[in-house]
């Protein structure tokens, strides 16, 4: 089953850093995708924009590298790469200075949409957006993207959206955090509220807990200088981890709308207990055989950062009293693998005998690899062997569900992207729920530095550090395998 395109209206893009890694690995190989898929219309443009001197040739040259480098353009393609390429314009910009936004002005049309993706350092979407106010570039219908991070802590979080504010409403200001453009976490919503099955059952009286993973294989590599300064804490959970927490966690909305579904979210994360110290694991990776330690890639030997962290969650509200959320996710572990598990309760009785085996339902929503949902169930196992329960899957990966190799399904920038040309906030954060999961984060933070915490070695290419497991065990639970 094909999926349907439906193309968004006229617009002019303009990516600041457009000459940078995001620009080229993610947003301009995902635009390309949609304009192969038919979603772009005839009359969209891109703009590059960044410091380096460069002719229009020059940068269409570097971004069709960049789409042959990221895997968009594979050398069957080439017509289409020509036409995209002819779409795309560079102008000279610097954001902290005067130069290139007459040029800008003038280069943008009139009665389309316009959009500006501020792909670089945080430090500049504040004179990014002074500048565009100052040089009446933007106006009230105009949209600014923002990439992460949105701030260290609650208070340059707040900072940050008190200068975006006095240049643009948050209804124009769209907070990219990609999770929230996967097919999986879309189809979450889906599943809870567009079927009466779930949703009966979503709540701390049938679900045990909740299991969330976000596991890489890879280690901090290059951008060890960044991340010994944020840690997984602030560059995982903060946002991802917490995004995919809300969407299990919310009430239903009362429309699928971009404020119905944020107010939900918001509710959530108000709705979250200070964790304990008993309660949190903190890891760092030791050196493997053939890879560097965390703090040799960091190049800070007495580095304190973790690249690994595991957290139970109890969110104090009617539906969820009782029922915690167990948060992991690291670097450099066995697997590459995100998931949500929802691991329901036993029946009330069993009628079986003692020995015929567990049954308790288990949800899986997969967000990589293999995009898709799996529901565990019991059946009888086959054969003459008496009444003995075994687990079976009800698999859903979506690829083979849909009748489709996965490759018409947008990756989650190009959707957002899309998302952000037809206006819709659905898939984006509010300004005030990025600050209430500061608020929560940052006590955590406080308390492990107040307490000088070191966090715990763990081997490359494992589950993290042994004290992530008991965290389970104590509670009688375990994780999840983390399968390769
Ligand atoms: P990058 O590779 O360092 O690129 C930065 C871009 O900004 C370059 O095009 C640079 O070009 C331009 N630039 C720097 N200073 C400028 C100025 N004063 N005026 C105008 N342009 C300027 O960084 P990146 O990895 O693309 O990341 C961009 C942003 O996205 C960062 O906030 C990052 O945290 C975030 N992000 C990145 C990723 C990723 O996968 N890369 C993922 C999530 C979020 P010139 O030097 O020519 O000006």
């Amino acid at each position: 089953m094909a999926s349907r395109v439906i193309p968004v209206d006229p617009f002019d893009l303009v990516i600041f850093g457009g000459t940078g890694d995001l620009a080229r690995r993610k947003i301009l190989p995902g635009l390309f995708r949609r304009y192969c898929a038919g979603q772009m219309p005839a009359e969209a443009r891109i703009i590059g924009a960044a410091r380096s001197d460069m002719s229009n040739t020059e940068y269409r040259r570097l971004i069709g590298e960049a789409l042959e480098e990221f895997g968009a353009a594979d050398g069957k393609n080439q017509k289409d790469v020509t036409e995209f390429l002819q779409r795309i314009e560079y102008i000279a910009i610097d954001a902290m200075g005067k130069s290139g936004w007459k040029a800008l002005a003038k280069a943008l049309r009139k009665n389309v949409v316009h959009a500006f993706n501020f792909s670089v350092g945080p430090a500049l979407f504040g004179p990014l957006a002074e500048r565009l106010h100052e040089n009446g570039i933007a106006d009230t219908q105009s949209r600014i993207v923002v990439e992460k991070p949105f701030g260290h802590d609650l208070a340059s979080a707040k900072e940050l959206n008190a200068t975006l504010a006095q240049y643009f409403d948050e209804r124009q200001i769209y907070r990219i955090d990609h999770y929230l453009g996967k097919e999986t976490v879309q189809n979450l919503m889906a599943v809870r509220f567009g079927n009466i099955l779930f949703e009966p059952l979503w709540n701390a009286q049938y679900i045990d807990h909740v299991q969330i993973t976000v596991a890489e294989t890879v280690g901090v590599g290059g951008r060890g200088e960044y991340y010994d300064k944020s840690g997984a804490m602030r560059d995982m959970v903060q946002n991802h981890l917490m995004q995919l927490l809300c969407l299990t966690a919310m009430e239903p909305p009362a429309k699928f709308d971009p404020n119905a579904v944020r107010d939900e979210k918001l509710k959530v994360i108000r709705a979250l207990r200070p964790v304990a110290n008993g309660d949190l694991v903190r890891g760092q990776y030791s050196a493997g055989s053939d890879t560097p330690s965390y703090a040799e890639e960091a190049e800070n030997p007495s580095s304190t950062t973790e690249s690994f962290i595991a957290m139970k969650i109890d969110i104090e509200n009617w539906r969820w009293n009782g029922t915690p959320f167990y948060l992991r996710t690291g670097k450099r572990m066995r697997a590459r693998l995100s998931e949500i598990v929802v691991r329901f309760k036993e029946p009330p009785h069993s009628i079986f005998d003692e020995d015929a085996g567990s049954n308790a339902n288990e949800l899986t929503i997969r967000l990589q690899p293999n995009e898709g949902m799996d529901m565990m169930v019991t059946i009888k196992e086959p054969g003459p062997g008496g009444m003995r329960l075994v687990q079976v899957p009800l698999d859903m990966t979506f690829a083979d569900v849909l009748g489709s190799d996965g490759s018409d399904v947008p990756d989650a920038y190009e959707r957002l992207i899309m998302d952000v040309i037809r206006g819709n906030q659905t898939l984006f954060m509010r300004g005030d729920e990025v600050e209430a999961a500061w608020a929560w984060t940052d006590p955590i933070i406080e308390g492990w530095e107040s307490r000088g915490d070191k966090p715990n070695l763990y081997e490359p290419g494992t589950a993290g550090p042994e004290e992530a497991l008991m965290l389970m065990h104590k509670d009688g639970r375990r994780w999840r395998d983390l399968k390769p």
